[in-house]
C-alpha cells in the first residue's frame, strides 16, 4: 500500500477486517442504510491503525499552512474511537501532543482530563476515526475555542456524512475515503425494507 492509499484500497482494508459491511441496517437515530462501518474493528489491529494514520498524516503534511505549524500541533480526538488514529498521526507528523475528550454520561458535556488542554493558544488538529453526524466534533470544536485554543484542521479516516452532518468550513478537512451510502429517513421509504430484507439494528 502506498503512503497515501487510494479510496478503494482503504475500503478494501476495512472490508477485509470486517469493519465495513453491506446489508440492511437501522441506526439508533432510526435511519436505515445499506452500509455499516465500525472503524474500531479496523483500528484494533495496530498495523491497520498505523497504516491509516500515516496516510492521514501525509495529507495533513501536504497542507502548506499546517506543515508550518506541525511542531506546535496538538492532535485531539473527540472520543476514544479516535485515539489510535490520533497517536498514529502524531507519531508520523512528530507533532507536539495527543489528548482526547471524554464524556462521563450521555447527558453531560465533553471534557478533558484535568490539566490537559489548559495552555491557551494551542493549535489543535482535530482527529477522529469517522465523521458521521459530526456532533462530537462540533462539540469538540466549541470546547477548544472556549478554552482559548485554535482549531486549525480536521482529519478523519472515513467521511460518511449523514443528512444532518454539518460543514466544518473553513477548516482544512482531510479524509482517506468517503462513503456515500444512501440513508432512508424512515422505513416507509427504505428500498431494503420494501424488498423484505431483514434489518440489523446497530449501536450507533
Ligand atoms: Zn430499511
Amino acid at each position: 500500500m502506498e503512503l497515501i492509499p487510494t479510496q478503494e484500497e482503504v475500503l478494501q482494508l476495512l472490508r477485509d477486517c470486517g469493519a465495513l459491511r453491506n446489508g440492511h441496517f437501522e441506526y439508533q437515530s432510526g435511519l436505515h442504510s445499506e452500509e455499516f462501518l465500525n472503524p474500531a474493528l479496523a483500528t484494533r489491529y495496530y498495523q491497520h491503525a498505523r497504516t491509516l494514520g500515516v496516510a492521514l498524516s501525509r495529507k495533513v503534511r501536504a497542507h502548506t499552512e499546517l506543515r508550518a505549524m506541525i511542531q506546535d500541533l496538538s492532535v485531539v480526538s473527540p472520543g476514544t474511537g479516535g485515539i489510535p488514529v490520533a497517536y498514529a498521526v502524531c507519531e508520523a507528523l512528530h507533532a507536539s501532543q495527543v489528548y482526547w475528550a471524554e464524556r462521563d454520561s450521555p447527558e453531560l458535556p465533553l471534557h478533558f482530563q484535568q490539566g490537559v488542554g489548559e495552555k491557551k493558544g494551542e493549535k489543535v488538529l482535530m482527529v477522529d476515526d469517522i465523521l458521521r453526524s459530526g456532533r462530537r466534533l462540533t462539540e469538540l470544536r466549541k470546547m477548544v475555542i472556549d478554552l482559548g485554543d485554535e482549531p486549525v484542521g480536521l482529519g478523519v479516516l472515513i467521511y460518511q456524512p449523514n443528512p444532518e452532518a454539518p460543514s466544518f468550513d473553513p477548516l482544512p478537512f482531510f479524509y482517506l475515503a468517503k462513503l456515500e451510502g444512501r440513508y432512508y429517513q424512515n422505513p416507509d421509504e427504505c428500498e431494503l425494507c420494501k424488498a423484505g430484507i431483514p434489518v440489523e439494528k446497530v449501536g450507533i
